[in-house]
């Protein structure tokens, strides 16, 4: 399948999750074999001289491993505070209303390794801006971000200015 006939598989879903809010479910992407085969080649091919891949809670676990397989890579989950049973850091990110944390695993990065950060949506930036600081904690270097779909209204390339990113479609 090529690229844009599974990107087209993306749906607008208005007020979820509340009023006013129009989700982009990258769900049927997933379910469809021949459309996650072209968005996760097309994500892999964004990856150059990379050591590791750091995938981001949740859906950024499904693309990150995906893509870490098919280019013989490990995947390190990045979750959210409370889930990872030893913690190697720690940083927060701004949500509506308040701020989370994300956490990263004890001893999964080198210092000195190139890592490109993976999820599915960027929306204002905050979630990955978190995961490139806990790579960073870890004395690594993030060698990209990747994602499969970027809200441009939202402004999260801002956010992570002077970093590479990668966006398959921007909406
Ligand atoms: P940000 O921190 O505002 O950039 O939000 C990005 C995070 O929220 C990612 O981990 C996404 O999985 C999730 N997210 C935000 N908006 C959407 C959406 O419309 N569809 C799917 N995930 C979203």
């Amino acid at each position: 399948m090529e690229l844009d006939e599974a990107l087209a598989l993306i749906r607008r879903v208005p007020d979820f999750p509340e009023p006013g809010v129009v989700f982009q479910d990258i769900t049927p992407v997933l379910g469809t074999a021949d459309a996650f085969k072209a968005v996760v080649d097309a994500m892999a091919q964004t990856l150059t001289d990379v050591d590791a891949i750091v995938a981001i809670d949740a859906r950024g676990f499904f693309f990150g491993a995906a893509v870490a397989y098919s280019r013989g890579l490990g995947v390190v989950p990045v979750r959210k505070a409370g889930k990872l049973p030893v913690v190697g850091g720690k940083a927060a990110y701004s949500l509506e209303y308040g701020t989370a944390e994300l956490e990263i695993p004890a001893g999964m990065i080198e210092p000195g390794q190139r890592v490109v950060v993976i999820d599915d949506v960027l929306a204002t930036g905050g979630t990955a801006a978190a995961a490139c600081e806990l790579v960073e904690l870890a004395e690594a270097e993030v060698a990209g971000i990747t994602v499969l779909l970027e809200i441009g209204a939202l402004g999260g390339r801002g956010r992570l200015a002077g970093r590479k990113l990668d966006t398959l479609l921007t909406v």
